[in-house]
């Protein structure tokens, strides 16, 4: 039976994370994205063992993700300054400090665990009205739709935080 239903703004890492997350314990969640595909911002990025332990336990494949670095920093002479140290547990378990990827490819693997029907692109959120017990959701696309609990992970400029 479900907990409660979630309303997600944003379909970013950190939405894609909440609903994955809240999905995993019980909760019917729709994730909401205003552009018709998730796209990433930048290119690369380095994930840590807890990122990587994380996105396991929400249920993303982190198989062969990619080889994990030894971090090294070192001044212009080549002599190193410090080295970054791993429990040795970690350094069992996942083979050494972070993983270099390319952003599409994390993106594709947390949109590969999303449940069919969970995301829906195209939905740009325009109005929020707060009803106490419930949040009504109007959309730029004419559509409307309610949730017991609004997230807001719509980025930097986020719509959800200015109306709060
Ligand atoms: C040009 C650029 C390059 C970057 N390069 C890197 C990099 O190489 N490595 C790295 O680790 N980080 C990089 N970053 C930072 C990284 O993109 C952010 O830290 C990360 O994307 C934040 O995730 P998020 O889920 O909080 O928000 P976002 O990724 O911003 O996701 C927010 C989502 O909400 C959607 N949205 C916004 N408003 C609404 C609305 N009203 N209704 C519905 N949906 C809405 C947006 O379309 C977007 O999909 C870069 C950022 C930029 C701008």
């Amino acid at each position: 039976m479900s907990k409660g239903k979630i309303a997600i703004i944003g379909a970013g890492p950190g939405g894609m994370a909440a609903a994955l997350a809240a999905i995993r314990v019980g909760f019917d969640v729709t994730l909401f994205e205003r552009m018709t595909e998730v796209h990433a911002a930048g290119n690369i990025l380095n994930l840590w063992p807890p990122p990587q332990k994380v996105l396991k336990l929400i249920g993303v494949d982190t198989d062969d993700l990619g080889a994990p670095c030894k971090v090294f920093f070192k001044n212009p002479q080549g002599h190193v300054r410090a080295e970054v140290m791993l429990p040795a547990e970690v350094e069992r378990e996942y083979g050494g400090g972070f993983i270099g990827l390319l952003r599409r490819g994390l993106y594709q693997r947390m949109l590969d665990a999303l449940p069919p029907g969970v995301l829906r692109l195209g939905h740009e959120l325009t109005g929020i009205e707060d009803r106490g017990d419930s949040v009504m959701l109007q959309f730029a696309n004419g559509e409307r739709d309610d949730a017991d609990v609004l997230i807001g992970a719509d980025g930097i400029n986020s719509f959800v935080r200015r109306h709060l």
